[in-house]
């Protein structure tokens, strides 16, 4: 059956960021805890929860009943013009969660759009006032989606290339650290007044290759960059929902954005679902007898009432002692893990956020996400029952909370197998 499905897809299926000539994909057919099964019957540890997205666990048990009651209560409704208990109370008990400034939520169905509403909202929001402010500012190396805004917004190389002339001008900034701050700041500050917004994921530049940087250095650009009129849009489509040990990277922060993203772990990885939220400020920018003042932007499955009720089931399992343990313990063994390898003679940096690890492979060349060591760790980790995807020489593991001490303990040996044997 897995060749028979090999071939019928190749036929067929077009994949994400994939030069299909020499791409092979392998069917998936089950799914069941940190496993994922293929038609062989082969098991993989998803050590990358499935780009990031599954917290509890493939087929959990729980979300699949939850959406089945949503599915046979009510799969489906517009919601412009009407509303759902299940998004009312979604967006009732996230808001309960996040920094007290956030107020208001904006449902759309992914990431990408997750960031394009924010941006509109940013742009729009000096526009209902009269104010032209069409600069945004963004970290370089920084990933916001595939959409036109969100790649516009996000670090500039070889996959934005072909569309380079048609992307809008952002001004990037680095990543901060305690040296580079006052340079950043005297660059914000002569920029400032046409600055509408600076975009930013907070702790850890997930597809840029797992950067990270210090939540003290973060909270004082905010802080600066909101004493300048900038509005702070904060992406924790990949942080958010307990990544980096707390349940959002806000949690480490010591200044409040104006609006947030959140996509992924929102469902635990089972539906699409994107989710902006924003202060009070921002939505009274908008709140007017004047029609065009509306925000404009809406999806057909803007706040699927099944995906919402995925993310309730989410948010239940999240909130679990046992799942927080689980988070914690992942937190130790990882940094238990990192101590081990510091001076690693084939390392050239190893890091770690929380539940999010990452190790830099020394090569030749400077670190890239062509790097051909892909192509030789990637097989090797699915050899040995691991789903990978190293980022060029950047190897990282971003675990589904419900994987065992034993099975990351197995990750561990294989990597140090891997250093060991190539
Ligand atoms: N922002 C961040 C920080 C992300 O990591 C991603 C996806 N990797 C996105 C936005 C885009 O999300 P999506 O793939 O759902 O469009």
């Amino acid at each position: 059956m897995q060749s028979e499905l090999i071939e019928r897809d190749r036929k067929v299926n077009w994949h994400p960021y994939t030069q299909m000539k020499t791409a092979r994909h392998i069917p998936i057919i089950r799914g069941e805890g940190a496993y994922i099964f293929d038609a062989n019957g082969k098991r993989y540890i998803d050590a990358v929860s499935s780009w990031w997205v599954t917290l509890h666990g493939h087929a959990h048990p729980y979300i699949a009943k939850k959406v089945a009651e949503q599915l046979n209560t009510l799969e489906q409704v517009i919601f412009a013009g009407f509303t759902h208990p299940v998004a009312i109370e979604l967006s009732e008990r996230l808001l309960n969660l996040l920094p007290d400034n956030q107020e208001k939520v904006f449902y759309t169905d992914n990431g990408s759009t997750a960031v394009e509403v924010a941006l509109k909202m940013c742009i729009q929001y000096g526009h209902n006032q009269g104010v032209r402010k069409n600069k945004i500012l963004a970290f370089k190396n920084g990933y916001h989606g595939d959409t036109f805004g969100a790649m516009s917004v996000s670090g500039r190389g070889l996959w934005t290339a072909p569309f380079g002339e048609l992307l809008f001008d952002v001004l990037f900034i680095d990543a901060p650290t305690k040296e580079n701050l006052s340079g950043t700041k005297s660059f914000i500050e002569k920029h400032a007044s046409e600055i509408a917004c600076f975009i930013y994921e907070p702790l850890v530049q997930g597809a840029g290759g797992m950067l990270m940087h210090e939540a003290d250095d973060l909270s004082e650009l905010m802080k600066f960059c909101r004493s300048k009129g900038i509005l702070l849009i904060q992406d924790e489509i990949f942080v958010g929902f307990g990544r980096t040990g707390k349940l959002f990277a806000a949690n480490h922060l010591s200044a409040q954005a104006d609006i947030m993203c959140f996509s992924k772990g929102l469902t635990g990885g089972t539906m699409p679902l994107g989710i902006t939220t924003s202060s009070q400020k921002i939505y009274d920018a908008f709140y007017s007898n004047d029609k065009t003042k509306a925000l404009f932007h809406g999806h057909s499955f803007t706040a699927s009432p099944l995906a919402c009720a995925a993310a309730l089931a989410s948010m239940d399992l999240l909130l679990q002692e046992e799942t927080q343990q689980n988070i914690q313990r992942i937190c130790k063994q990882h940094q238990q893990f990192v101590n081990t390898l510091v001076k690693h003679p084939k390392i050239k940096n190893v890091r770690q956020q929380g539940t999010i690890f990452a190790l830099e492979w020394k090569i030749e060349e400077d670190t890239s996400y062509f790097s051909d060591m892909h192509d030789i760790l990637y097989p090797f980790f699915l050899q040995r029952g691991i789903l990978m995807r190293p980022l060029g020489n950047i190897i990282y593991l971003v675990p589904p909370y419900c994987i065992s001490q034993q099975d990351l303990e197995y990750i561990y040996f294989c990597i140090l197998d891997a250093l060991e044997t190539l």
